[in-house]
C-alpha cells in the first residue's frame, strides 16, 4: 500500500485529505493519505524518517513550507524561485525532492477558467504579498504577464517581492488599489481578506474594464464578496477552489503513479466538505 500525508502545525484544517482520498477511491488505488501534526522543532526528524514511516511523500502546509525546502536534497525551479515547498517526494535512493505547486495550480485554473486573461497584455493588479502572492507572481511572469502592479497593506513586503521578481512588478500603495484598476486585464486577490472570519476586501471595482478577469484565491466561501461584485458587473470570475484542486495534481501523480483529473464532481465533493454546498 502506498501512503502520503500532509504535514502541518496545526494540520486539522487541511483540505488536502478530502482531495487525495477522493482520488484514491476514484482510481481504486490501494493507498492512504494521512494528516501529520508535526511541531517545527520536529520537522527535520520527521522528514528524515519519512520513508521509514511508509510515506512516498507529503504535502507541507504552514508553518513548514520554507523549512521543508531547506531540508530537501533537491528542489525544482518553482520551489527555488518561490522560496517555499508544498510538495515533497522520495526518489528511489530515498533522497527528498521538493516542489511548489501553488503557481502551477493558480495558472492551470486561470488558464482553464479564463483562457484569454492575457489577451491584450494589459496590466495585472495583484493584491497581497504573502506566500501565495509569491507563487502567483512567479506563475504570471512565467506565462508572459507584461506588467504587474502589486499592492499590499504592508508596503515593505511588496517591495521585497518586487526586488525578487524584477521590473515586471511595480509596487503601488495599498490606498491606490481601486484607482489602479483602470486599464487592467486581470485582478487577483492573494490576501486573506474575504475569507470567512477575516476582514472584508474593500475595493471599488468601478474603474475595472468590463472585460477584465477577477480571480480570488480565497475559497471559503467559494463565492467571495469580491467575486460576487465582479460577477454582478459582468466580469469573468475565477474562484480559489480550482487552484486548491489543481495544486494537488502533481503530488498525487508522484506518490501514486496516476495523474488525477480535476472534475466538476471533485469540485462539488470538496465544496461540500468546505460547507459550501
Ligand atoms: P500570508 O502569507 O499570511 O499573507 C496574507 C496576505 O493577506 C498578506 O499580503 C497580508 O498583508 C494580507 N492581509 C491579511 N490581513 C489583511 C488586512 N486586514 N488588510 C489588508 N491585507 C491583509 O498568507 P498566504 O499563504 O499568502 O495566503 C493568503 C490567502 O490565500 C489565505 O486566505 C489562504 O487561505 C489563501 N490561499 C489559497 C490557496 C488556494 O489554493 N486557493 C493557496 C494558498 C493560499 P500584510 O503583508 O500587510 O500582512
Amino acid at each position: 500500500m502506498k501512503s502520503a500525508c500532509v504535514i502541518g502545525w496545526p494540520v486539522e484544517h487541511s483540505r488536502s485529505p478530502a482531495i487525495h482520498r477522493y482520488w484514491l477511491k476514484r482510481y481504486r488505488i490501494d493507498g492512504a493519505y494521512e494528516k501529520e501534526k508535526v511541531a517545527p522543532e520536529d520537522l527535520a526528524r520527521f522528514l528524515g524518517a519519512l520513508g521509514a514511516r511508509g510515506y512516498a511523500g507529503a504535502n507541507v502546509t504552514l508553518p513548514h513550507k520554507e523549512a521543508a525546502l531547506r531540508l530537501a536534497a533537491f528542489a525544482d525551479e518553482a520551489a527555488s524561485a518561490i522560496g517555499a515547498a508544498n510538495t515533497l517526494w522520495l526518489d528511489g535512493e530515498g533522497k527528498l525532492h521538493a516542489s511548489n505547486t501553488d503557481s502551477y495550480g493558480f495558472m492551470t485554473n486561470l488558464n482553464e477558467a479564463a483562457p484569454h486573461w492575457n489577451g491584450g497584455r494589459r496590466p495585472v493588479l495583484v493584491l497581497g504579498a504573502g506566500g501565495a502572492a509569491r507563487a502567483i507572481l512567479h506563475g504570471l511572469i512565467a506565462q508572459g504577464a507584461a506588467s504587474i502592479l502589486l499592492a499590499n497593506r504592508t508596503r515593505d513586503r511588496a517591495e521585497a517581492l518586487a526586488k525578487t521578481f524584477g521590473p515586471t512588478v511595480r509596487v503601488i500603495d495599498w490606498a491606490d488599489r481601486a484607482r489602479a484598476l483602470a486599464g487592467c486585464g486581470l485582478l487577483v486577490n492573494a490576501t486573506s481578506l474575504g475569507m470567512t472570519g477575516k476582514g472584508d476586501l474593500d475595493i471599488d471595482l468601478k474603474a475595472l474594464p468590463s472585460d477584465a478577469v477577477v480571480a480570488d484565491i480565497v475559497y471559503s466561501p467559494l463565492e467571495t464578496p469580491l467575486l460576487a461584485a465582479a460577477r454582478a458587473r459582468g466580469n469573468r470570475v475565477v474562484d480559489g477552489l480550482g487552484m486548491l484542486l489543481h495544486q494537488a495534481v502533481p503530488g498525487f501523480e508522484r506518490w501514486f503513479g496516476v495523474r488525477p483529473e480535476v472534475t466538476p464532481e471533485l469540485k462539488a465533493h470538496v465544496a461540500a466538505a468546505l460547507g459550501g454546498g
